[in-house]
């Protein structure tokens, strides 16, 4: 009896460790399968979540190089380094320039011609404003932007009174500057293009660089010879206002530096530009014309075909000038 009792119990212990064995296999392979799932799990939402991080990445990267195409289309021209460097080289103290800077008005007033090349730009219109909120009219050497953007700004520096002029149509050095045929066909261009849109054809220009620029390989005589051709007078400065230098300026700066100089000159032709990245420039605007307004022996106009030009280099022959 007792030897039956033992095994019973032997039994029975037997059993429960194999209930307890079975236990920690079941447990041991749930653990097992649970913890991959559980992990996958996991994984798969992170990697949802980062791939709809990388899709909004995308979106952006896709938004920002629109932004850029946009700016690169809307001021292509400012942004040349040429540019930038030779609208803002010296100007050159030579007789024709300082004869022509001593003519004084009519009415004996200094004259101040406000001048603006590489639009038209997001700025444009807000140039445009403040003359009109202070009766002021300037001059716009424009490049040819196209588009119903631009158009309607070139009518409207039209419609308002102000001087519209030539720039070169593409603005760039090496190919306008390449030989008299590639120069002419430039300008022309920018001539049609503007009369169709605006309905005046401009006969004031304004060398990319200026006449006196040392970029262009070809003598800039040639070039002066074609604008002669065609009975088209090119304006040089005078006065720069600095906003070309490619070095950060502020509105201040632009300001001085127009006005510290308007005195040197009793007509005075100011380079100024109408880009996308020349915020100084239209903020410094309202100072310079208060300040000029303000006095009573200066007066701002507009330049016509028969302004005395102010030229760094002298053309052969203008319109009956020598
Ligand atoms: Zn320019």
């Amino acid at each position: 009896m007792a030897e039956d009792a033992k095994s019973r119990q032997q039994h029975l212990m037997r059993q429960r460790r194999v209930a307890k064995l079975k236990k920690m296999i079941i447990a041991t392979i749930i653990a097992g399968l649970v913890l991959p799932i559980v992990l996958c799990i996991v994984l798969f939402v992170r990697v949802a979540s980062m791939q709809s991080e990388i899709t909004q990445l995308k979106r952006s990267l896709q938004e920002l190089k629109e932004q850029i195409s946009q700016f690169q289309q809307s001021d292509e021209t400012s942004d040349e380094s040429a540019d930038t460097g030779w609208e803002n080289a010296e100007i050159p103290q030579d007789a024709v320039m300082s004869d022509a800077a001593q003519v004084l008005d009519v009415t004996g007033k200094k004259q101040v011609y406000l001048t603006f090349d590489d639009g038209p730009s997001v700025y444009t219109d807000q140039i445009l404003d403040i003359c009109k909120q202070y009766q002021v009219k300037v001059t716009f050497f424009v490049v040819g932007k196209t588009g119903e953007t631009n158009e309607t700004i070139l009518r409207r520096i039209v419609d308002e009174g102000h001087s519209l002029g030539m720039h070169s149509y593409s603005h760039k050095y090496n190919e306008i500057y390449a030989s008299q045929e590639a120069f002419r066909t430039d300008f022309l261009a920018l001539q049609t293009y503007l009369e169709e849109v605006t309905g005046v054809k401009p006969m004031i220009a304004r060398f990319p660089g200026g006449s006196s620029n040392s970029v262009s390989k070809v003598p800039m005589e040639q070039f002066i010879a074609c604008y002669n051709e065609e009975q088209i007078k090119y304006f040089d400065w005078n006065v720069s206002c600095g906003d070309a230098t490619g070095q950060p300026i502020s509105a201040q700066e632009v300001a001085s530096n127009v006005l510290m100089h308007i005195d040197e000159h009793n007509t005075s032709v100011v380079l100024m530009h109408d880009g996308a990245d020349k915020l100084a420039t239209v903020e410094a605007l309202p100072v310079i014309i208060e300040a000029l307004q303000a006095r009573d022996d200066v007066v701002i106009l507009p330049i016509t075909e028969d302004t005395i030009p102010i030229q760094h280099i002298k053309a052969e022959s203008v319109t009956g000038e020598n």
